[in-house]
């Protein structure tokens, strides 16, 4: 697989373009996602102009549409960013991104929760980066996230999920659009589908039953939509443990009494919350090999991203 294309607050890798001159690099995303991930850093504060070091700035007003104001000197930069945040989330279109990490709190780039102060100067919680806004709204299928939240490992986990899927399914759309190939994506994701959400598995397997119904256009961008939809719906334990509960009903027949008991066990913990999700995917994958069950075996549920990034042994 080629390397998923990221947008990414420039901060984060190290460059130098806070207002007072510094960064906010992040190890995580540079040094362990970075291998699997080509960066396009932005800087909108950089991007539209601004100097490096500069005045700081903060959010003032209404939540919903702020003013973007340097905090001394009192300079409007609402105008000015909005613009160049529009065009830039424009020009981001050529580059095929598969999501975007930006920087916490910050006025530009924040996602959510970014201080506003109103007229008495007291700050809410409440308000989103301009430009982190204006990329938002101009793509609202594409997994995002900031580098605050990924510290969570059920959130850094799902994230990635995402990304990889999104990645995959971009592939699928480099071949030729036919229906056999979406039902072979539709077949391998089919589980991963259902750790994020029933619903959202029931629809798309009635899309692709109906494949026929669709011109392929329609039925290309009518999967693109619920499967991004479906990913944004975080996998919890719960969802987890009855996809674990689906794949164990496949070996009904070849499990022994005690290996039942023993998969039963493992995923009741899991599910629980003593053990990771690792555990009880390993012990399915050893069922795998022992009873060759092809069609488990093709489940991108039981390998998602890479194992070097230890994303299950946390969640
Ligand atoms: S938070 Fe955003 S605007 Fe601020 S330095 Fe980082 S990339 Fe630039």
């Amino acid at each position: 697989m080629e390397k998923i294309r990221l947008g990414i607050s420039a901060c984060l890798l190290g460059e130098n373009v806070r207002y007072d001159g510094g960064n906010t690099h992040d190890r995580f995303l540079t040094d362990t996602l970075g291998k699997y991930v080509e960066y396009i850093p932005v800087c909108p504060e950089v991007g539209c102009g601004l100097p490096v070091p500069r005045e700081a700035m903060h959010l003032e007003g209404i939540p919903a549409s702020p003013r973007l104001m340097t905090i001394h000197t009192r300079q409007d930069m609402t105008e000015r960013m909005l613009n160049w945040a529009r065009r830039k989330s424009v020009e981001l279109e050529k580059d095929d991104l598969c999501g975007f990490i930006f920087k916490s709190n910050s006025p530009s780039s924040g996602m959510e929760r970014v201080k506003v102060y109103n007229e008495k100067g007291m700050p809410v919680k409440k308000g989103v980066g301009m430009f982190a806004r204006a990329f938002m709204e101009h793509f609202p299928l594409l997994p995002v996230e900031d580098e605050g939240r990924l510290h969570d490992p059920v959130l850094r986990e799902n994230f990635i999920e995402r990304i990889f899927t999104l990645k995959r399914w971009r592939e699928i759309m480099r071949k030729k659009e036919t229906r056999a190939n979406l039902v072979d994506f539709h077949t391998q994701h089919k589980l991963l589908i259902l750790s994020h959400s029933p619903g959202h598995y029931r629809l798309m397997g009635g899309l692709v039953a109906k494949a026929n119904a669709f011109t392929i256009k329609e039925l290309y961008n009518r999967y693109r939509i619920i499967l991004m939809e479906a990913l944004q719906l975080k996998a919890t334990p719960k969802k987890n443990a009855n996809v674990l509960m689906h794949m164990m009903g496949y070996f009904k027949k070849e499990l022994t009494s005690d290996e039942k008991r023993e998969l039963l066990e493992v995923i009741d913990n899991y599910r629980l919350g003593y053990t990771p999700l690792t555990v009880p995917v390993t012990l399915i994958n050893h069922y795998i090999r022992k009873y060759n069950q092809p069609y488990l075996k093709e489940q991108i549920y039981l390998n998602p991203h890479p194992l070097e990034l230890q994303l299950r042994n946390h969640v």
